[in-house]
């Protein structure tokens, strides 16, 4: 493995900039998406019309719903028995001890109305895993005491049985349903089963993907990167030198390569995670294949794009068309983004690889945006937004000719519609559509004429498929989710695929149920502001902030003095206190919290200089304060209106 010399990179492109796009605001930004739209009147009653006709025709297919579809529409995350199977597969792969995994067997196993799903799946697999669950792995035909209470049968059964039985009986059930979600436990297998499914026209070409990620430890990530330099190997050498386009390539998560992939870690990154990433590109450019970046959290998509411009211009890489990542269109900034590949790709003077997807992170993006306390949320809040988005990035890399080869991830009728369209009117079709295995087969077979699709397969043991499988439950478990409808005979085409523009227009602001991170708590308090140090500026403005900020003296007996006498003070400033009611006691309060969270920086300066503290703890450390602070204040206004009546103190209680 070798690291580029900095010097043969070519003055870097201004990644930091999209920073300043994060947070942008949401109503601003759909205003300006519906005022610029990619597609015309025209191009979306056609639009609208073929995608109608696509649910139709997939409805009709007898290749109806792959098994990640049936399980998912099963076992989605709006019932208990999806949560509780979820719950188990937690249990069973992340307890490290075998008397905890049968505790939450026993309450999840028991809680879950299994009888509801029972033989409901026209899929028998789904079927097969529903009765591993509840009758060890066992695939066996109704019994008559199922039939009349199936919920007593389960809770009789697991008693009976014993929940070391039920956890093998679990594990197997999770083999089988895994072993369908994964193209192959090892690279070898997968790419032979992969080759089948080339000879059935199932698909075209492959992007493999080996499971794992967001690597705990250097152990850890120095496993993953030999699997994956072993699957680039065994991928290129079945390639046959057909090039990127056309061959299947390797798809990789950069977290699962280094335990500290994160923007704060940035000089590390480049100098241990970097060298890593190309020694598996060197490779990947060897066969030449492609390789492409998965993408993962917002909070690292600019960490991952200064990564990708240096892989770009490293000398040893030049000329390869195979160097690949992806965008997340629900991500506000991501057309500055593509703009900047657009950019970047022409500098290069090499074409570069862009898959364009929706993103698979939203609900951890809202929720990190909330605990975190940002200014607002990096993610739309409608799916509307979103779809409308894809398309308005979709316009953009069509736009960049040579210098970008397209490749679009949905399994959504009315998005394929829509870029089959795009790439007429741009009268290309230089592009290819990509879906996950298992997933959207009757949709791109009901496509005429058959487009170019490459399917994303994992490839591992069950035990690494449950972060994927939970994105794909949570993308997909949700009512507004394309699969969730798609082949479900009683929603009308018109109503899977309708127009998100007309969807967009009808409401254009973000979703009146997710307010900023601010608002988290109503009307009651404010949530605290943090700072997202994912930010470069942010993190600069920090480190002259502690820099600036004078080590504390050490406590002499004279301080030590001072302290105590103040806590006296306040001990006995209690009485009066208290006699100003809730009111102005919450009005004080609130006020302290104001104060604490207007110094927050000069307060977050002195625990990292004072006590050695990570930014973050500093800055969590003040947060918590300012919520106690506001969340007291809130609580006295509402529990005390006027002074409150307290015992007396012990010498001076009457004794009449
Ligand atoms: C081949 C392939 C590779 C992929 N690689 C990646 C990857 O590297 N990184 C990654 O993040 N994802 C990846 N994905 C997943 C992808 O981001 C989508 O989650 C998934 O494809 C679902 O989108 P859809 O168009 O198929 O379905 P749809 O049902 O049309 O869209 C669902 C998507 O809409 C968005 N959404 C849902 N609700 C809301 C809301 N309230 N507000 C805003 N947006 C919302 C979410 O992005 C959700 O996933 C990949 C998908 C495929 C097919």
């Amino acid at each position: 493995m070798q690291t580029a010399p900095l010097t043969m990179t070519p003055p870097a492109l201004d990644w930091d900039e999209l920073d300043a796009l994060k947070y942008l605001d949401e109503d601003a930004q759909v205003a300006a998406l519906l005022a610029d739209l990619p597609l015309d009147g025209a191009a979306r009653a056609s639009i609208a019309a073929e995608a109608r006709a696509l649910v139709t025709r997939a409805r009709g297919l007898k290749r109806r719903k792959g098994v990640m579809e049936s399980f998912l529409e099963e076992f989605g995350l709006s019932n208990a028995e999806g949560l509780a199977l979820m719950c188990l597969a937690e249990a069973l792969l992340r307890v490290p001890d075998e008397e905890t995994a049968d505790k939450l067997i026993a309450e999840k196993v028991r809680t879950g109305n299994w009888s509801e799903h029972v033989g409901k799946s026209d899929n028998w697999l789904v079927n097969a895993g529903t009765w591993g669950l509840m009758l060890t792995g066992t695939l066996v035909a109704l019994p008559e005491a199922v039939r009349n209470d199936p919920n007593k049968f389960m809770s009789n059964f697991v008693s009976r049985a014993g929940e070391p039985v039920v956890r093998a009986g679990a594990m197997q059930a999770m083999r089988i349903l895994g072993e369908q979600f994964v193209l192959g436990r090892s690279i070898e297998a997968a790419i032979k089963r992969g080759a089948g499914m080339v000879r059935s026209g199932m698909a075209a070409r492959y992007s493999f993907d080996m499971l794992g990620e967001g690597a705990r430890t250097n152990g850890d990530a120095e496993r993953y990167v030999k699997s994956y330099g072993a699957a680039i190997d065994a991928v290129g050498a079945s390639a046959q030198g057909a090039g990127p386009h056309a061959a299947s390539g390797v798809s990789v998560k950069l977290s699962a390569l280094h335990p500290r992939y994160e923007a704060r870690s940035q000089e590390r990154v480049f100098a241990e995670l970097y060298p890593r990433i190309l020694g598996l590109a060197q490779q990947a450019k060897h066969w030449n294949i492609g390789f492409t970046f998965d993408a993962e959290e917002a909070d690292r998509l600019v960490l991952s794009l200064k990564l990708f411009e240096r892989l770009a211009f490293e000398p040893s890489l030049a000329g390869w068309e195979g160097l690949g990542i992806v965008v997340q269109a629900y991500q506000k900034r991501a057309r500055a983004a593509i703009a900047k590949l657009i950019q970047l790709a022409r500098r290069r003077g090499t074409a570069i690889q862009v898959r364009l997807v929706k993103g698979a992170y939203w609900d951890g993006e809202i929720k990190r945006a909330q605990v975190m306390g940002r200014p607002d949320y990096p993610v739309w809040t409608t799916k509307a937004a979103t779809d409308v988005h894809y398309l308005a990035c979709a316009r953009l890399l069509f736009g960049a000719g040579r210098a970008i080869f397209p490749q679009f991830a949905t399994h959504n009728a009315h998005t394929v519609a829509a870029i089959l369209r795009m790439g007429e009117a741009a009268n290309t079709d230089r592009f290819e559509f990509q879906r996950l295995h298992g997933m959207g087969e009757a949709l791109y077979a009901a496509v005429e004429p058959q487009p170019t699709v490459r399917v994303y397969a994992p490839v591992g043991g069950h035990e690494d498929l449950l972060p994927y499988l939970v994105r794909r439950l949570l993308e997909n478990g949700a009512n507004t989710s394309f699969v969730h409808s798609f082949l479900d005979d009683e929603v009308s085409p018109d109503v899977v695929a309708a127009d998100p523009i007309a969807t967009l227009e009808a409401n254009p602001h973000r979703h009146r149920r997710l307010a900023a991170p601010s608002q988290l708590y109503g009307a009651s308090r404010r949530n605290s502001t943090g700072r997202d140090i994912t930010i470069e500026s942010e993190r600069a403005a920090f480190a002259q902030a502690v820099a600036a900020t004078p080590a504390l003296k050490p406590l002499t007996s004279a301080s030590t003095q001072a302290i105590s006498e103040a806590v006296s003070a306040a001990g006995a400033a209690f009485g009066a206190w208290d006699a100003k009611g809730g009111a102005e006691r919450g009005r004080i309060l609130r006020a302290m919290g104001d104060i604490l969270q207007a110094n927050q920086d000069n307060l977050v300066a002195l625990i990292a200089r004072e006590a050695g503290r990570s930014l973050q703890d500093g800055i969590d450390e003040v947060r918590e304060a300012v919520d106690f602070c506001r969340y007291y204040a809130a609580e006295a206004e509402r529990l005390f209106s006027g002074p409150r009546s307290l015992p007396a103190p012990a010498g001076e209680r009457s004794t009449g």
